[in-house]
């Protein structure tokens, strides 16, 4: 069974322990924006990286979605005149940009990583497939897997959902701005409460906004666990490695 739940020794020091062998981590293209509303924010890109690296080097195996409404998403595309098809196109086009601007800020702190895309575009990335997947995350290798599902009318949290159950992960880590799943937006409502654990199923009868029901419904159909953390906070990918609860887990 690859859905580790218990602790894991990890293969680089005996001591230690991590709660997650093979993860798959997704990040949001808007948190890459940081403070500037658009685009890549230099330094937020390169504290998540440092924060991928110190787990990598721990022995976590890192499968890593990442979005791209930084740049363009195709629904918000067909409200200024896109056809949808092509919007999410260029939205899966943006994750790759994004894609490219991690890799290349793991090189500079010297992480192997590498990038592959479920769309065909030899040379900025080789073409996914799973197994090729899996056998860079055993030699430690960093995966960036970029282009979403390469189909439109998803999203990155359902190609997440895809990638995770495919590279067999253990779990898939949600880094968001909010540190879990909240009763409603804590940000209007003052009197919201976090979850420390939700099931599948409350997350799409309550119609909370963490996931998109296409994404939730496949873990949940998968039995695959869902980890919700704040990713913006120095350290916080760590903490959720060793077991620490500072988010909210969803399960069934
Ligand atoms: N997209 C798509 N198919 C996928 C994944 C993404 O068509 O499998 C497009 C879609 O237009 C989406 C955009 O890429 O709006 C960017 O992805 P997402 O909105 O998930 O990014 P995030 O919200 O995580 O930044």
């Amino acid at each position: 069974m690859h859905r580790g739940t218990g602790m894991t020794p990890n293969p680089n020091n005996k001591r230690e322990y991590i709660m997650f062998k093979r993860i798959l981590l997704k990040l949001s293209g808007e948190s890459l924006q940081g403070k500037q509303g658009y685009g890549i924010d230099d330094e937020r890109l390169a504290q998540y990286a440092e924060q991928i690296k110190s787990i990598a080097q721990r022995g976590v195996q890192i499968g890593i979605v990442i979005g791209g409404g930084n740049i363009f998403r195709g629904l918000s595309g067909t409200q200024r005149g896109f056809d949808r098809v092509k919007g999410d196109q260029m939205g899966m086009l943006a994750t790759v940009i994004n894609a490219l601007a991690l890799q290349s800020a793991l090189e500079a702190i010297g992480q192997p990583v590498r990038v592959l895309t479920s769309i065909r575009m030899e040379p900025v990335g080789d073409f996914y497939n799973p197994a090729k997947a899996i056998r860079l995350l055993e030699k430690g290798t960093v995966v960036i897997l970029a282009g979403g599902t390469g189909a439109p009318y998803f999203t990155t949290d359902t190609g997440s959902s895809l990638r995770a159950l495919e590279i067999k992960a253990d779990v898939m880590l949600k880094g968001t701005r909010v540190d879990g799943i909240y009763t409603a937006d804590p940000e209007k409502d003052p009197k919201a409460t976090k979850f420390a654990e939700i099931t599948y199923d409350e997350v799409i009868q309550r119609g909370l906004k963490v996931m998109d029901i296409t994404a939730t419904a496949m873990a949940k159909e998968n039995g695959l666990p869902i980890y919700v953390f704040n990713m913006d906070v120095e350290g916080n990918l760590e903490k959720v490695i060793n077991g620490e609860a500072i988010g909210t887990l969803v399960k069934p």
